[in-house]
């Protein structure tokens, strides 16, 4: 069916990865697109680039938070998948407000507006931050969520904001925690992005701590795979892990990107650990294999060998934000 799709956040790197998929050669035929995105230092329209023109596109500069703005936008509109989120977990150490605000007041904004305007179908993109650290296994939806950082307390509080709309009023709420994602256009203040640049431009990798911190890959595509899955095939009020399948610890991601790059493995330095680190994070993704067939597909090797590639040849999006890090 046609579908009119706001895209919170298509401006950022996972948002206009959607934005583009949907609007691509495999994406679904005849959907308009509404990205609503403020256009925070995050954000670039250099990401929605190859779509420009599009005339199924739509783009509109504006916060989540403008209850104004959030109802003329989402009047007509069949579905809602809220990417838009202050995203970095080190800048919400520094200063938690505008998370909280973005994050837990914009979505409350959007359900809001998507209840009063007859929206059919709200996806909240979340994340695996939410359940803390697990010492071992796999985090299932239905475990307690233990956040660490003000980032992911107040991912942790959009996620029960989205869902309790769905227990209250009925809203068709879906939810999804995937893992970290990597790719190209990601901003230069991110884990892989930030690896790249340190070594093309010949620095020395800063690694947290022991650097014994383990998370588990996700490719952009295999995430944008899962969430179409999830809005095309979910279940209302239910959550969803989405998880890359390869577990690495900072320390095995900074070896593999050091021989990427073919650089000297001695190119780290350990820098003071995060306040709040979590050691481990882990999800079992078993529901949405199950229900929906997802399965990540990517390939870590290669995605990240042409993700590495990508940053080579694209200095001039990565520079001035990489110069401002
Ligand atoms: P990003 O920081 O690259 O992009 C966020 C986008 O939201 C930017 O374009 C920014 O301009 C926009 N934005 C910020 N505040 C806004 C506001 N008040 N109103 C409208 N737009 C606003 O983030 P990302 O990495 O693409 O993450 C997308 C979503 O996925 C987020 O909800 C994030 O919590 C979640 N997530 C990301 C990862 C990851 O590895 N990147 C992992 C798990 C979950």
């Amino acid at each position: 069916m046609t579908s009119r799709i706001l895209v919170t956040g298509g401006a950022g790197f996972i948002g206009s990865a959607y934005v583009r998929a949907l609007l691509g050669p495999s994406g679904p035929p005849g959907a308009a697109v509404t990205v609503l995105d403020k256009l925070t230092y995050a954000g670039s329209l250099a990401r929605l680039a190859p779509v420009r023109g599009h005339p199924g596109l739509t783009f509109v500069q504006g916060d989540v938070c403008d209850a104004a703005t959030v109802r003329r936008l989402t009047a007509g509109q069949d579905e809602i998948v809220h990417f838009a989120a202050e995203s970095h977990v080190d800048r919400s150490i520094e200063d938690g407000t505008d998370f909280t605000r973005t994050n837990v007041l914009g979505t409350q904004t959007l359900l809001d507006a998507a209840l009063r305007n007859g929206v059919r179908t709200f996806v909240h993109i979340s994340t695996d931050e939410v359940y803390g650290s697990v010492p071992e296994g796999a985090a299932r939806e239905e475990d307690q969520l233990r956040p660490s950082s003000p980032y992911a307390a107040s991912k942790a509080a959009a996620d029960l904001v989205a869902l309790a709309q769905h227990r209250t009023y009925g809203l068709d709420v879906r939810v999804t925690r995937c893992s970290n994602n990597f790719g190209p256009y990601q901003h230069p203040e991110k884990a892989v992005p930030r690896f790249v640049a340190t070594l093309l431009t010949g620095g020395s990798l800063p690694v947290y701590g022991d650097g014994r911190q383990v998370r588990d890959w996700l490719h952009v595509d295999d995430h944008v795979r899962a969430v179409e899955l999830v809005r095309t095939g979910g279940r209302p009020g239910e959550t969803y892990n989405v998880g890359g399948g390869t577990s690495l610890s900072n320390l095995e991601l900074a070896g593999r990107l050091l021989r990427q790059c073919g650089a000297d493995p001695g190119r780290i330095t350990h820098v003071t650990d995060r306040k709040g680190h979590d050691r481990r994070y882990a999800v079992d993704h078993s529901k949405i294999t199950a229900e929906l067939g997802y399965r990540p597909r990517a390939g870590f090797e290669r995605t990240l060998a042409a993700t590495v590639d990508w940053y080579r040849t694209h200095r001039s999006w990565w520079e001035p934000l990489f110069a401002a890090v």
